[in-house]
């Protein structure tokens, strides 16, 4: 099968991450494909998410893991059928990142019965845009390691990631006294206090413009607030969701001493982490990224640059193991939104570097 077309039949899969029963057909589809081959493969449900391991060796550990989620964030029916312009390729997931999954199926495909000359896996999970914890976490806990991972989730324009921004989500509660909306003096309003601590928290940020044109430093946005009933009460109750990314640990660190400060100085106030993901710099040698460069400029010219992340990816987990990953995707963009797109003549160029970086890594000896 064509490239493309392996992609244009997975992006019809409505692998929403919330439905488990699509991403488990579609592993299951990718699966009866793995038949024609002398491969390995293991479906494994972890908390009802399921996940798809395929190996030319019988081990949890080849030498190359392929990572790719098969789940998507959520978009219109009509994202789900695939639309060719030109070389563009659109619909959901061809960018994040089902493009990928194609080219491990069209690399089984060409290298065939020569499989069990190479030793390398792929990983096939189901919930990385909730946070990857039932997939590729589980996985790494579990043992399914490797010398060196391959996860084109970040990086742009064939600029590999050299590292990515933690997560920081925090839920700000604010309590304060009911009374009829005409007596504001026999009150205390939640909402204007919680108002109050938002601004100073948002001064603890640097204000854009910032001047920095790659933005390496901490940013907040208020997602979500609630509070109130009525225009004529006041609120005893208000509620904000933040999400905080931050460049490094040390200044995750910096930073909550000065929020739980804040705190301090607000009594009804309280702050909440719900959430927190750990930054990441894939500060190895790099030796594995100089050889996905060597190779992309050998056979066409194109010069990778380095590439610092803004959102976070399953990366993360095989780098907090030593495990270094290589993260670096063909042009494309709009992941999220509905126009998400892929360049088709790009993303077969980005096959054959591809095609050659997994045959130079995981060649047996
Ligand atoms: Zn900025």
């Amino acid at each position: 099968m064509k490239l493309e077309q392996i992609l244009k039949t997975l992006i019809r899969f409505k692998t929403v991450t919330s439905d488990q029963k699509q991403n488990a057909l579609c592993l299951r589809w990718i699966q009866k494909q793995c038949k024609k081959y002398k491969v390995f493969t293991k479906l494994i449900y972890q908390a009802s998410f399921p996940s798809l391991l395929i190996t030319t060796q019988k081990t949890k550990t080849p030498t190359l893991w392929l990572g790719a989620h098969v789940d998507v964030v959520p978009g219109s029916p009509q994202v789900f059928v695939p639309k060719q312009k030109e070389s563009r390729l659109y619909g959901r997931g061809t960018f994040d990142m089902k493009f990928a999954v194609a080219c491990y199926l069209k690399l089984l495909e060409d290298l065939s019965k020569k499989l069990p000359r190479y030793d390398f896996g792929i990983m096939l999970t189901s919930d990385e845009e909730i946070g990857g914890e039932e997939g590729v976490k589980y996985l790494v806990a579990k043992g399914y390691r490797s010398k060196v991972v391959f996860i084109p989730d970040g990086g742009q324009n064939w600029d590999i990631e050299k590292g990515a921004k933690g997560v920081l989500e925090l839920e700000v509660v604010s309590k304060g006294i009911s009374a009829h909306g005409s007596r504001t003096w026999l009150g205390g309003n939640a909402i204007t206090s919680l108002m109050g601590f938002l601004d100073r928290i948002q001064k603890l940020f640097p204000q854009e413009p910032c001047g920095d044109t790659i933005h390496w430093h901490a940013t907040c946005n208020v997602g979500v607030i609630e509070g109130g009933k009525a225009a004529n009460q006041i609120p005893d109750f208000a509620k904000a969701q933040l999400s905080i990314r931050i460049p490094s640990e040390s200044q995750t660190k910096a930073l909550l001493k000065k929020i739980r400060a804040l705190e301090k100085k607000f009594p009804s106030i309280k702050v909440a982490i719900v959430h927190a993901t750990p930054s990441f710099r894939n500060d190895f040698k790099l030796s594995f990224a100089e050889l996905f460069s060597r190779i992309a400029k050998n056979k066409y010219g194109i010069k990778t640059g380095l590439d610092l992340s803004h959102g976070t990816s399953d990366a993360r987990f095989f780098v907090q193991r030593g495990i270094p990953a290589v993260s670096v995707r063909p042009q494309g963009g709009g992941h999220h939104g509905e126009n998400e797109w892929i360049d088709l003549k790009d993303l077969e160029r980005f096959y054959s570097v591809f095609k050659d970086f997994v045959i130079q890594v995981s060649q047996k000896t």
